[in-house]
């Protein structure tokens, strides 16, 4: 039987390695007024106006939520110029000059222990709108409506699991900062009333489990453990990390809160530390540069930072001469770029560049290994087929709005077909 859940190469053993090099040189940081979610927005700040780290300078608008846009160093604000986002799209950006002072907003300032238990649920919703977070695990989705629920909440479950090939950002913030990871949780318990707290981990990352639970010791007046899950792919997706670490079945499409459960990943969870301590925004993230075709790097860089910048600083492209694939993200879900122009931005965590090469699609074979291998059960083939012939009814019997866009069935097809291309644009050819 082909499995649902897969053990794929991986990439990371080698890019775990490599020490992470905190970058602060950036001579200029730039700020998408845009993004996925918000396809508008305003600038608040004009040109020749000294800004400090944490100051807000904008506003982007969304259907159902306004993000406000924050400063990441201290300098000038010195124009707007077009660069490439996550999501591939070039989009305006504002421009700080880095004055590397790096001076905190007089609202920066710490919260005490004593100020941070008065705090009501309301007011950690609050909290965290101001700071603008959003899930920095990919789906970009605001934690203040996640966490605004009026649904009982048992359990904060903490998604350290991080499947995806060639990404190790969560890897990196639980290796430096576990401490940031368990206090957010503890965070977002008080928030939502949860009694329980789980951290979901990979068994093989002993040296992770060993940190989270010197710092949970410090904590034990809270209910916090560490659920060990197997090193399979998917295993990051949420309704398979509740299965597997709380051994609650959620099923598809419906909300988490109606099961109790609250789900957000780690790096969420330390930028809501961040918010309630230190009424800071999300002002870094770490990013790897891995791929055949560029000198593999990691980095702690600034949101705002420029990638060619960070290209530079690891040693370039191995050799230009040669037609280069970027994919922003990792392997199986990441986005394909054609320009490294790109801006650092929330949710950007690798940047993999290789080496083109040719591979030609070949006819289905009607080996069905897609349909096996797909985690929500949908028929990737018959989706193509209902696809290519723009059959609407078709696509939508055949659920094509469950597929979670996770690459098993371009993974697994031996005709190298990309399957999750056509799943991409008949989920939304379907929805209009
Ligand atoms: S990309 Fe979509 S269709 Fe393909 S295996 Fe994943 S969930 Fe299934
Ligand atoms: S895995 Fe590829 S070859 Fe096999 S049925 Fe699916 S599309 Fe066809």
């Amino acid at each position: 039987m082909i499995q649902k859940t897969r053990c794929i190469p991986d990439g990371k053993k080698e890019l775990k390695k490599l020490p992470i090099d905190h970058h602060t040189e950036a001579d200029y940081l730039y700020y998408p007024v845009t993004s996925a979610r918000c396809p508008e927005g305003e600038t608040c700040v004009r040109g020749g106006q000294f800004v400090k780290i944490g100051e807000v300078i904008g506003t982007r608008k969304g259907a159902f939520f306004e993000q406000p846009m924050h400063a990441t160093v201290s300098g000038e604000v010195v124009g707007n110029e077009k660069h490439v986002d996550q999501s591939g799209k070039i989009v305006d950006c504002l421009i700080v000059k880095n004055d590397f002072k790096y001076e905190l907003h007089e609202t920066i300032k710490d919260r005490t222990n004593e100020e941070i238990d008065a705090l009501t649920k309301e007011e950690f919703v609050e909290i965290v709108k101001e700071a603008g977070l959003v899930g920095l695990g990919g789906s970009a989705f605001p934690t203040y409506i996640k966490l605004n629920t009026d649904d009982k909440i048992d359990v904060v479950l903490a998604n350290g699991v991080e499947c995806e090939p060639n990404l190790i950002s969560d890897y990196g913030l639980m290796m430096t900062n576990p401490r940031a990871v368990v206090e957010g949780l503890i965070f977002a318990m008080k928030a939502s009333g949860a009694k329980k707290g789980v951290i979901a981990i990979k068994k093989k990352y002993k040296e992770i489990a060993e940190r989270l639970e010197f710092c949970i010791h410090e904590f034990s007046q809270y209910d916090i453990s560490i659920a060990k899950v197997g090193n399979f792919y998917p295993q990051g997706w949420e309704i398979m990390t509740i299965k597997n670490a709380l051994g609650i079945k959620i099923p598809q499409g419906v909300l988490l809160s109606k099961y109790g459960v609250l789900n957000f990943n780690v790096s969420t969870l330390a930028s809501i530390f961040a918010a309630v301590r230190h009424r800071l925004p999300v002002l870094e993230r770490y990013i790897s540069l891995s791929g055949n075709g560029i000198h593999n790097k990691n980095f702690r860089a600034r949101i705002g930072t420029l990638m060619t910048e960070l290209i530079e600083s690891a040693g370039g492209y191995k050799d230009i001469e040669i037609p280069k694939v970027l994919i922003l993200g990792g392997p199986m879900m990441g986005t394909n770029v054609t320009q490294d122009d790109i801006v650092m931005t929330h949710t950007t965590t690798s940047l993999i560049v290789q080496n083109e090469e040719q591979l030609h699609e070949e006819p289905c074979i009607h080996c069905a290994s897609c349909v096996y291998s797909c985690p929500v059960e949908i028929q990737p083939v018959q989706i193509m087929n209902a696809y290519k012939v723009r059959n609407k009814d078709i696509l939508k019997q055949l659920e094509v709005n469950k597929c979670i866009e996770c690459g098993l069935c371009s993974f697994v097809c031996p005709s190298k077909i990309h399957l999750t291309e056509y799943m991409r644009k008949a989920k939304s050819f379907a929805s209009k």
